[in-house]
């Protein structure tokens, strides 16, 4: 099937992100939230980003209008029905990723592969909720969407070489190189990060180290871009916590346990930048 219309399920930093990658590569999509204001802000998100492009000399803007004319927002998943593929990037919460893939299984056309963005639920147990088990796959593009190269691919135990094939070419797409893991806890990326990042958060809770000397030694000592609180706080920290009971969860290995001050900074809603706040401020 040719895909012409993209659907993407979250209008959060993923969500826009995957948005504005599927326009840029000449896909219509349709953007769907729960709620008008969370479309807006994610649809703001991208105008920002587009524009930024067009002031560096990136893009012109008719472009930049041809752009944000493929993108159509709408707060019901039942305006899924017109979508040719679907990626869900709705928050990290199983129950909730459970229903969104019900839903669609009864929304969307038999044919439509489902992706999922999901940075560490098992894809068999997201594709056991529908009646395509062998259209359902895994996603995951990294943060932030438009500029990391990677997309990992996921295909569950039931999952088709068709549905690998489609979703591999439309990493390519999207101008991301693909890359494939089996569909254990994690996966690949977040099953070797994680722990990372959940290890610097141990340093901080056991007075190692200063937030900035935990960054300072990963970052100039080791060559990574950032330090990996500085990272946690991008990918937010809710969603750290949301793998790491995965991975404890799916491993039953003391290894994976979350530390408690990840924890606690979650239960205070210190979420990283999208709330202004978690191990650093934000303005
Ligand atoms: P986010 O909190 O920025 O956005 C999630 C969005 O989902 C919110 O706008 C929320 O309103 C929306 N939502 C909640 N319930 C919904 C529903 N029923 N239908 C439609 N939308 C709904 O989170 P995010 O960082 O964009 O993460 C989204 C997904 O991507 C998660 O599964 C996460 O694990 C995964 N992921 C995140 C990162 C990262 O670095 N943040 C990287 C890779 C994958």
């Amino acid at each position: 099937m040719a895909i012409k219309t993209f659907g993407v399920i979250g209008a959060g930093q993923m969500g826009n992100g995957i948005t504005q990658v599927a326009a840029m590569s000449g896909l219509n999509v349709i953007m769907s939230d729960i709620k008008e204001e969370f479309v807006e802000r994610g649809l703001a998100t991208i105008t920002k980003i587009l524009s930024r492009n067009v002031d560096k000399g990136k893009m012109t803007d008719e472009e930049k209008a041809a752009v944000l004319g493929r993108i159509k927002t709408s707060v019901s998943l039942k305006d899924m029905s017109s979508a040719d593929f679907v990626v869900e990037a709705a928050v990290e919460n199983e129950a909730l990723k459970f229903q969104i893939f019900k839903d669609l299984d009864e929304i969307c056309e038999p044919g439509v592969i489902l992706a999922t963005n999901t940075s560490s639920i098992p894809i068999g147990r997201i594709a056991a909720q529908t009646r395509r088990p062998e259209k359902v796959i895994g996603m995951h593009f990294m943060n932030p969407v438009p500029v990391m190269r990677l997309v990992e691919i996921i295909p569950g135990i039931a999952t088709s070489e068709e549905t690998l094939k489609i979703t591999w070419q439309l990493a390519e797409k999207f101008g991301k190189t693909p890359a494939q893991a089996n569909d254990y806890p994690g996966f690949i990326a977040n099953r070797i990060l994680l722990p990372m990042i959940n290890e610097a958060v141990y340093c901080l809770y056991h007075n190692v180290g200063t937030r900035e000397d935990i960054d300072t030694v990963m970052k100039l000592g080791m060559n990574h871009p950032m330090g990996p609180l500085t990272l946690a706080d991008l990918i937010g920290l809710d969603t750290c916590l949301a793998v790491m009971e995965t991975l404890y969860d799916g491993f039953k290995d003391s290894k994976y346990r979350p530390c408690p001050l990840l924890r606690k900074y979650v239960e205070a809603g210190w979420l990283g930048r999208k709330t202004g706040k978690g191990f650093y401020e934000y303005k």
